[in-house]
């Protein structure tokens, strides 16, 4: 049983001489809000739920719930960008709860004590064929088969994970972590198939008696740009270099290293070029900071680690170890316009990191599918124009996460369960949010939030060491219990306490209070007195 940090009771119903009858205006009913962070989660996890099952160190429980939204909370705890910390009320109190450092602990403990996944129900004798595994197909693939579908997931490259295993560095998510988590769903049942590339959808779904697909094909390929330049100057992809990093290379870039971009890909190939050497990796990019794509905790770390930035700067050619940069201005409109102001700089070599396609070549070969400005465009229920076959992930419009990429993956496995069913999928409406505003922030106390620790920056370059680490039990209990329980009852017995006609009464059931109308005098006390805001007053039904 939890504490009730509020509890003050009283004798159910003890003054009775209150019996009121109907002469309110209002009524106090209890109710359910979807908590900002849920609402924010891209991967639809239910975070209020899994935090209030850690709250009492029941931790199996937690990991448990979460699990049923995304297979990775390990992962999801080292790369998530956490948008739910961002929404957190509590960020308007002192500071958000870590949510993301909790599900990061959580997913950490799975892996020390060997939890498994439930048991999935027995095969139904229908087949779906996932291309691709990316977060998107594994999600994806995961929620079929706890739908009762036989999954076969077909992977162009040697080992499962996309980009999460191609792109994100090991100095941010060590593979061991990766492939345990990868291999706990493949154990479900599902069936991976290395080193096959698709070519032609209605093809391999033929051959493999395939009712449905889903395509997570990503985008990986490297955004060409035209840079002019002369023929001993050496402009690599970021993205490649990163890949044949996590493959275990160690390609030799040189001193001095310019990476060309904004995004997250440009922050990982500058911190990349620190630990394989370079003294100096420049960061060159055409807007100013807050204009840049990259995730601000990313930029922070790859600036303690001694990258440089060069806002509001082109390159505009690159001849032998010369780089020439151009300034940049925003017009009005926030658009970089040249400024004819030219600087010479040299470098041993230029990353180009600007951004990702998804390959064509597939779509080209599937009837009724086609690429909208470079994605896989889809109808309501995520299917391609192609009947049967759907789309999601980075190929797919929308945000390009990993997070994302489980959300759309789970989407994806409803809607494909519905249309193999004939039915629609159920969507399931945010429904009403518990904004900050609804909270009686006075209940709660104080409580800054537990910080991660973070290997030296000095320390950092000199290797691929994991740089975050996770929390540990105690901080984690604390860090959950910092959780205001936004939009929906925790059992304080507040209401129950505070109500001075005692028309509140405890039962069995999904709030564990109710009113008793002929008690209540309608004076709202307990709505007033409610800290998460789970109880609201109505107009009386007359
Ligand atoms: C360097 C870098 C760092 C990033 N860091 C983060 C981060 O910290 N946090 C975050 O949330 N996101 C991050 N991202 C973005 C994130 O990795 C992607 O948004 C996410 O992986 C997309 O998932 P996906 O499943 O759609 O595609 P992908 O992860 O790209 O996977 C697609 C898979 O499909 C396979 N495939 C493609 N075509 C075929 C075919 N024809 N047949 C069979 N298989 C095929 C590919 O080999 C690949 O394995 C990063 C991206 C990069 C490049
Ligand atoms: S997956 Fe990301 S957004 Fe969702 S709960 Fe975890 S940290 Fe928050
Ligand atoms: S306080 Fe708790 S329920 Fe409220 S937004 Fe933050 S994590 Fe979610
Ligand atoms: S409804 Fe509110 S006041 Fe009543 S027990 Fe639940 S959290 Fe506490």
């Amino acid at each position: 049983m939890k504490d009730k940090p509020f509890a003050i009771t009283l004798d159910i119903r003890s003054s009775l001489a209150n019996h009121t009858g109907a002469w309110r205006a209002e009524r106090p009913v209890y109710v359910d809000r979807t908590p900002p962070c849920n609402n924010a989660c891209p991967a639809g996890e239910n975070i209020q739920s899994w935090l209030y099952a850690a709250e009492d160190g029941s931790y199996e429980a937690a990991w448990r719930r979460l699990v049923i939204d995304n297979p990775f909370p390990a992962i999801m705890g080292r790369v998530c960008y956490h948008p739910c910390e961002t929404a957190c009320n509590r960020g308007q109190l002192d500071s958000a709860v870590g949510i993301n450092s909790v599900e990061r602990f959580l997913g950490d403990e799975a892996i020390r004590s060997g939890w498994t996944l439930p048991e999935p129900p027995p095969l139904n004798g229908v087949r779906v064929l996932v291309v691709g595994s990316g977060p998107a197909g594994l999600s994806a693939a995961y929620q079929l088969r706890r739908l009762g579908y036989a999954v076969v997931i077909h992977e162009a490259a040697d080992q499962a994970g996309g980009m999460m295993r191609l792109g994100i560095p090991t100095f941010r998510l060590p593979r061991d972590i990766l492939d345990v988590e990868i291999a706990r769903l493949l154990e479900l049942g599902i069936e991976l198939k290395l080193q096959s590339k698709v070519s032609d959808v209605h093809a391999t779904m033929r051959e493999g008696g395939f009712s449905a697909a889903f395509l997570a094909i990503g985008a990986q390929l490297s955004h060409r740009a035209y840079v002019p330049a002369g023929q001993s100057a050496r402009i690599l992809s970021a993205l490649s270099v990163l890949g044949d990093v996590n493959s275990g290379e160690r390609p030799m870039l040189g001193r001095r290293v310019i990476v060309y971009g904004g995004g997250n890909t440009a922050m990982d190939a500058a911190r990349t070029a620190r630990r394989l050497g370079a003294d100096e990796a420049l960061v060159v990019y055409r807007r100013t900071r807050d204009r840049m794509p990259a995730n601000d905790v990313e930029v922070a770390e790859a600036i303690d680690e001694g990258v440089q930035m060069r806002w509001l700067s082109t390159i505009t050619q690159v001849d032998g170890s010369r780089v020439q940069v151009e300034r940049m201005m925003l017009d009005a409109d926030g658009v970089p316009q040249p400024t004819g102001e030219v600087e010479d700089i040299t470098a041993d070599c230029v990353l180009l990191a600007l951004g990702q396609d998804v390959d064509r070549s597939l779509v080209d070969t599937l009837p009724g599918a086609l690429l909208v400005d470079g994605v896989l465009q889809t109808d309501d229920s995520m299917m391609t124009g192609a009947p049967g076959v759907f789309a999601g992930g980075d190929a797919a419009a929308g945000q390009r996460s990993v997070t994302a990429g489980v959300g759309t993956g789970k989407a994806a496995a409803r809607n494909i369960h519905a249309w193999l069913q004939g039915t629609a999928a159920a969507e399931t409406p945010p429904g009403d949010v518990a904004t900050f505003d609804r909270l009686n922030t006075w209940y709660y106390s104080d409580a800054p939030h537990a910080v991660r620790p973070r290997l030296d920056a000095a320390r950092r370059v000199s290797d691929f060491a994991e740089v975050v680490g996770g929390l540990d039990s105690e901080s984690a209990l604390y860090e959950a219990r910092r959780c205001l329980s936004c939009g929906n009852c925790f059992g304080c017995d507040n209401c129950y306490g505070v109500c001075p006609d005692n028309a509140v009464i405890k039962i069995d059931g999904a709030h564990g209070y109710a009113i008793d109308y002929d008690y209540c005098k309608g004076c709202g006390i307990c709505v007033a007195e409610c800290p998460c805001g789970a109880i609201e007053m109505e107009p009386e039904v007359t």
